[in-house]
């Protein structure tokens, strides 16, 4: 007989009011095939989970849970949801990296009336990513470059897989807002966000969420002791991106900024 699926979560966030639709609880799944450069959640990247599991005697890494332990925490605030049009979200690291247990997740969600968002890096195999169409409502779907070698430069993977699956998405009619993470250094020329902009135009996307760079992950790098690129860079602002958000609006995308 098959045993249970057993997940890893490390954070369960409730009242969330920018992971989708109304008031959402987001549960954040450990594990993730990118390293991005300025990533807010570093006990997430596969290739830092062992030093989480070691800090402090405590693991950063998160905790076990079955299907029915994460929909108990979603059921909490039912109300709230029914209320403001809201639901479960599955973000990460990359949700896809636990894909039987998110599927398993994702079922029971839909079975018990919740609305249902996946943020995803989109970095999964094909198949896996199509068999998890089926039970998601919304996608928040990542982009952080337009270009192949800056991807790779910036998160350690190029961007080929990640468009193909957007690709996909968009094929089957799948509701979604694609979310870029606007990071100096990286992404936030007039160039590269004309050529993003250019891009999603071409493809089919609608709606465009723009993330200003913070700097709320800092502290995590010197409990795990690792190295952090983006040491001292400043935060942006919604201001800092109103030119930045233009050109979206120029190629007609819905874009606003998070
Ligand atoms: S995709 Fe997200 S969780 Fe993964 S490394 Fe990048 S910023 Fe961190």
């Amino acid at each position: 007989m098959k045993g249970p699926v057993y997940g890893k979560v490390f954070n369960i966030q409730r009242f969330s009011l920018n992971d989708g639709p109304g008031i959402r609880t987001v549960v954040f799944l450990s594990g993730c095939p990118l390293c991005c450069r300025w990533c807010s959640n570093p006990e997430s990247q596969n290739h830092n989970r062992e030093r989480a599991e070691r800090c402090d005697g405590e693991s950063m890494s998160g905790k076990r849970y079955t299907p029915q332990g994460v929909l108990a925490e979603v059921e909490k605030d039912r109300c709230f949801y029914e209320e403001s049009g809201g639901g479960m979200t599955l973000s990460g690291g990359e949700p896809l990296q636990q894909h039987a247990f998110c599927m398993e997740v994702l079922r029971q969600a839909g079975e018990a009336g919740f609305h249902r968002t996946l943020e995803t890096t989109g970095h999964a195999p094909e198949d896996t990513f199509r068999q998890m169409l089926s039970q998601v409502d919304l996608l928040l779907f990542d982009l952080k470059h337009w270009q192949s070698e800056r991807h790779i430069w910036g998160t350690g993977v190029g961007n080929e897989l990640i468009l193909k699956n957007l690709c996909v998405a968009l094929q089957q009619g799948m509701p979604l807002v694609v979310r870029i993470p606007v990071i100096p250094g990286f992404n936030d020329s007039r160039e590269d966000g004309a050529n993003m902009a250019s891009l999603l135009s071409r493809m089919g996307v609608q709606k465009v969420e723009l993330l200003p760079f913070h700097q709320l992950g800092e502290k995590k790098y010197e409990q795990l002791e690792i190295p952090y690129a983006m040491k001292g860079v400043g935060q942006l602002h919604p201001e800092d991106l109103q030119g930045y958000e233009a050109l979206f609006r120029a190629q007609g995308l819905c874009c606003r900024t998070d």
